[in-house]
């Protein structure tokens, strides 16, 4: 007998609704019990138009946990490892610390964990989803940007909203094959 197949997760980013507030990026400290100075997610603003007719995109970003994974591939201690929800996690026990991972990732999505001496990033909130529950950036949003979900099953919400949308990864170009996806204005 086969069992359920497993997930393949992912985050559709509709920009056009981000306001540029933040509370994700505080949700995802309090979560992973980062300092202020630290974060798994950022928030790019970009100008559009000029004074007086003139607006600001905000760009959310974070860890695109990418299938081929350049970060994964250098790790010279597999510490970096794809889990089986396709999460990119880092194995905090056997991470050196060597920071091949952050060169090699072309989204600069990793950042070093001082007080452990590991690289870390946004990890999908696994512990959160394996209980049932969302990521703490999607659940915090008060302008509901984030969808997460199953990208292999054609009912989930974020398969649906890349369908109906177009939403793109962000430079599909270099191969990396991301699981975010960008609706952008
Ligand atoms: S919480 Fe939502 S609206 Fe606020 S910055 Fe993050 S993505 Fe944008
Ligand atoms: S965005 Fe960077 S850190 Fe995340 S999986 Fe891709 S290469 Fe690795």
């Amino acid at each position: 007998m086969r069992g359920t197949p497993m997930p393949r997760y992912g985050i559709a980013i509709d920009s056009t609704k981000c306001v540029g507030c933040h509370s994700c990026r505080v949700a995802c400290q309090n979560q992973n019990g980062l300092e202020s100075n630290e974060t798994f997610n950022w928030i790019k603003n970009k100008n559009r138009g000029q004074y007086p007719s003139f607006d600001k995109e905000f760009i959310p970003l974070q860890c695109n946990h990418c299938e081929n994974a350049p970060c994964q591939r250098v790790c010279p201690t597999g510490a970096t490892y794809t889990s089986p929800e396709g999460v990119v996690l880092v194995n905090p026990k056997t991470c050196v610390g060597c920071k091949y991972c952050m060169e090699a990732c072309p989204y600069k999505m990793r950042i070093i964990d001082h007080q452990r001496g590991i690289v870390e990033k946004c990890r999908f909130c696994i512990e959160l989803v394996r209980e049932g529950g969302t990521p703490a950036c999607v659940t915090t949003c008060p302008t509901q940007v984030r969808i997460f979900g199953d990208l292999d099953d054609p009912k989930s919400d974020i398969s649906k909203f890349i369908a109906e949308t177009g939403a793109q990864p962000l430079r599909p170009d270099l191969g990396t094959i991301p699981k975010i996806f960008y609706k952008r204005s």
